[in-house]
């Protein structure tokens, strides 16, 4: 079967023919690709900066943003049958006994570093034509959102991060109302954080580098946030504009620009860190400055990485709630559909540029 894989050693990305993999267990399925997304992990792991192949394997088979159609399911699957619609989700526990994440269902807060991730880390992925995988770790998707349910994944960022802010929001003596949010970056994990924090009635703003007009700009304020870039306006103006945010969610892996943002955090704010940067990008920072802000506004900054299979049933709850409040919405998002021969020319940028790039397979 036809795979996108990288080859860390001989430094090569091309498509392979892997063998097809087949049910180990009768708790697994068989899995059936038809869309990966293409993303920032994506590009770090074909420029060999990140990722690596499974034990005894010199390739990685690449994709973790995935839908997919069941078309074997194991004697003691329950609940999916053939034909189903699927996402699969991406970290795998560790092995350790003493892991309180991992051994609680919560490998994303693994605390020996020796989970797995499909597509990324020590396990293959799903840009394959098939693949297989445990029914624990597949959420079904309705029908209806064959079309957008490729960004549930990336969409699991938001949920995972929003959960979290919740609950550190609890440290607070009231309730507190949504407030004022500002989204830093508006690809793909920005503009689903922009909707996520509009349907729980944060006023959000997007605070991006592009100068307007530009489409990411366009879909952010078609749902009714505010883009405003980094090169118009200062952080100084960006607070007399929309107000001191009570939550920052940054998406862009853009060191400065992050800091830069976090001056305006209001009292009791939360900054929250999605971005993982790829390059080398030094600060100077007025470090006394930094921890008496932080300090003495009552701060919380908190990164988030992976999500849980809570976060991916909230996604698929709200790729349903966001189709009926923006139609079209989440379609305008999905910029390009490619074949998978086209990967390393997506992932690159050199097959065009847009919001979310998806490799289909037919
Ligand atoms: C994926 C996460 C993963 C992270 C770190 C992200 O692109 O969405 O699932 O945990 O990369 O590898």
């Amino acid at each position: 079967m036809k795979a996108v894989a990288v080859f860390p050693v001989k430094r090569e990305v091309r498509v392979i023919d892997a063998p097809e993999p087949r049910l180990q267990s009768p708790t697994q399925v068989k899995v059936r690709t038809l869309e990966t997304g293409v993303c920032g992990t994506d590009k770090d792991i074909v420029s060999f900066s990140y990722g690596t192949p499974p034990p005894g394997s010199d390739f990685l088979i690449l994709g973790h943003e995935c839908l997919g159609e069941v078309v074997e399911v194991g004697s003691a699957v329950k609940g999916l049958q053939v034909g189903d619609l699927v996402v699969p989700r991406v970290r795998r526990p560790c092995p350790h006994a003493t892991c309180p994440a991992c051994r609680g269902g919560h490998p994303d807060f693994c605390i020996t570093g020796d989970y797995t991730e499909r597509g990324i880390k020590e396990a293959h992925g799903f840009c394959s034509e098939r693949f297989v995988e445990d029914v624990a770790y597949v959420h079904r998707v309705p029908r209806e959102l064959r079309e957008v349910a490729v960004l549930t994944e990336p969409l699991t960022i938001a949920e995972k991060g929003l959960r979290e802010w919740e609950r550190i929001q609890e440290r607070l003596p009231w309730r507190p109302a949504p407030g004022r949010a500002v989204v830093l970056g508006a690809g793909p994990v920005g503009q689903l954080a922009v909707l996520t924090l509009l349907r729980r009635g944060f006023a959000t703003t997007v605070y991006s580098h592009s100068s307007k007009p530009n489409p990411k700009a366009e879909a952010a304020e078609a749902a009714g946030a505010p883009y405003l870039s980094t090169k118009d306006v200062s952080p100084d103006e960006l607070v007399r504009s929309v107000g001191e945010p009570d939550l920052i969610y940054e998406a862009t892996g853009v060191v400065k620009a992050a800091f830069d943002a976090l001056k305006t955090l209001a009292n009791n704010g939360v900054f929250i860190f999605t971005g993982v940067p790829s390059d080398q990008q030094p600060l100077s920072l007025a470090g006394e400055e930094f921890l008496k802000q932080v300090v003495l506004r009552n701060q919380v900054l908190l990164g988030t990485v992976n999500a849980a299979a809570t976060d991916f049933d909230a996604a698929l709850e709200d790729l349903a709630r966001f189709r009926a409040r923006w139609p079209g919405g989440l379609e305008r998002l999905i910029t390009s559909r490619h074949p998978p021969e086209d990967f390393l020319d997506v992932v690159t940028g050199k097959a065009g540029k847009g919001i979310k790039q998806v490799i289909t397979f037919s």
